[in-house]
């Protein structure tokens, strides 16, 4: 704008050998929305919308053959492939005599502004959390225009690329839970800010309590809403000189967020490579009917059951519940954190390249600063503390909503007339357990010796 010039404002939906990992089914329903909100936000303000499919390089240049375009500017990516891709656009268009820019759209800080003493990168969150507290401050934001001048090009339309399922139309479950665009991504904040946070500190790792955290995931992952506007609104949560620890606790989360970005920039190839590389001596096994069980929410395992469930209906899962599920894949089940990885791809609206495969490697063992791999959530226990009420576990997976609460997590052990007075016949109504959860403790730890073993002998 500052130039002065017509705009295009242009979103590209890559294809091609350069495009970057395809989207999974739940982040096309959403972009789908996403793009709508967006369309109606630039044309309330005069300005126009343009959609293109294709390989990046390509239409950047027939944008520029049909706009004479002088300027090009876009938000960075921060994996080593897009990078790359980003590289080569720059160079070429800096050859054809364009003034380019790119800017961090998406992040607190760039993944390379926070370093060590020492001029490294943290790959440890406590200090890296304490580091950003210190130094970061959000800048004002920036106004939005009141009207925008558009050049007039075509555009595809959002129809042609068919981002919402059907034949079947399974994302019933998704538009009553999520509003994508800024509006929704703002009511979302606001809600949180005025009513959960005072007991997030807490309430976070309660899957029973509706709307304990923020929900702001799938709206941060689209660009929907800054994290400087996030940051700046949850300061204001002021109380006396301090921040309440409520607000402290959620900055530390948004900073987790970072964190991932972080690794993701400096990581070898975080989706596809164990970041501690003697996880390559991992026995993992490949059990294709435990893994579909896992998938569809049938492994037994009430809690488990209920998040992989919660996640198939809603695209979303709680986060508490997304470590348990991850858990169990990689610890019971003794499967690769990739494959549980690929799933959540395909299945969560906040599907992100970041704090995905961060996270996975982190529940496995495998990822920086993780949890031990000799730290096993015992499914019943993890359920009996955290969905402290049951109510998550009887939303998700209705057929064991009679139970009474002290068999609700292991429904295996109830008395036989227990079973009958709750409706319910293992086996018929809900599934045994694919494995006992002893059996796979024992499982896990020896692999994990095998690791150990063969990674000091390499
Ligand atoms: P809140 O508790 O309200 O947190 C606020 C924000 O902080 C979130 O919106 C999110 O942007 C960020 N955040 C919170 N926890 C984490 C975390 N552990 N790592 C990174 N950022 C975090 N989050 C994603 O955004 N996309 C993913 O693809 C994703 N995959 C995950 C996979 C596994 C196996 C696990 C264990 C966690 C994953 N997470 C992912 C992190 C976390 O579960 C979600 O960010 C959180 O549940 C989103 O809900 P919320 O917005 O209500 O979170």
């Amino acid at each position: 704008m500052a130039t002065g010039q017509p705009l295009v404002l242009l979103y590209i939906l890559e294809e091609g050998s350069t495009a970057p990992r395809a989207l999974g089914r739940a982040s096309q329903w959403w972009l789908d929305k996403s793009l709508r909100s967006l369309n109606t936000a630039v044309v309330s303000r005069g300005g126009e919308l343009v959609l293109r499919c294709g390989p990046v390089q390509k239409v950047l240049d027939q944008i520029i053959d049909e706009s004479g375009a002088s300027h090009v500017f876009w938000n960075r990516r921060y994996d080593a492939r897009g990078r790359k891709t980003d590289e080569a656009i720059k160079t070429s268009l800096k050859e054809r005599g364009i003034t380019v820019g790119s800017f961090n759209g998406r992040l607190l800080t760039e993944p390379w502004d926070i370093q060590t003493g020492s001029g490294g990168w943290y790959k440890v969150f406590t200090p890296y959390w304490k580091r950003v507290r210190e130094v970061y401050a959000p800048p004002a934001p920036a106004k939005a225009p009141n009207s925008l001048i558009c050049a007039k090009l075509k555009s595809e339309s959002l129809e042609s690329w068919a981002l919402h399922p059907e034949r079947p139309d399974w994302s019933a479950g998704f538009a009553p839970v999520w509003t994508p665009g800024e509006d929704g991504a703002k009511a979302r904040l606001k809600s949180f800010l005025n009513s959960a946070v005072p007991a997030y500190a807490d309430d976070r790792n309660r899957p029973d309590i509706d709307r304990g955290t923020s929900g702001l995931s799938p709206h941060l992952r689209w660009g929907e809403i800054s994290p400087h506007a996030v940051w700046r609104a949850a300061l204001a949560q002021q109380e006396g000189a301090s921040l309440s620890r409520g607000a402290e606790v959620f900055l530390s989360e948004i900073v987790w967020r970072e964190f991932s970005y972080v690794l993701l920039y400096h990581a070898e190839d975080l989706t596809a490579a164990n970041y501690n590389r003697n996880f390559d001596h991992m026995p993992w096994r490949t059990d294709a009917r435990a893994y579909k069980a896992w998938c569809a929410g049938q492994t037994g395992y009430p809690v488990v059951d209920a998040g992989m469930r919660q996640l198939w209906q809603t695209g979303w899962m709680h986060n508490r519940v997304r470590m348990i599920v991850a858990s169990f894949l990689t610890k019971h089940l003794l499967i690769d954190w990739r494959r549980g990885e690929d799933w959540f791809w395909d299945t969560l609206v906040d599907a992100d390249p970041a704090a995905n495969p961060a996270s996975w490697q982190w529940v496995a063992g495998s990822g920086a600063d993780a949890a031990p791999y000799f730290r096993i959530f015992n499914p019943i226990t993890q359920g009996e503390k955290f969905d402290v009420t049951g109510a998550y576990v009887r939303k998700w997976c209705p057929e064991l909503a009679r139970l009474p609460d002290k068999f609700l997590f292991s429904p295996w052990t109830a008395p036989a007339q227990v079973l009958k007075d709750s409706g319910l016949t293992l086996g018929k109504h809900y599934p045994a357990p694919v494995i006992a959860h002893n059996t796979a403790r024992d499982r896990a730890l020896e692999a994990y010796t095998t690791l150990k073993e063969k990674a000091a002998s390499a």
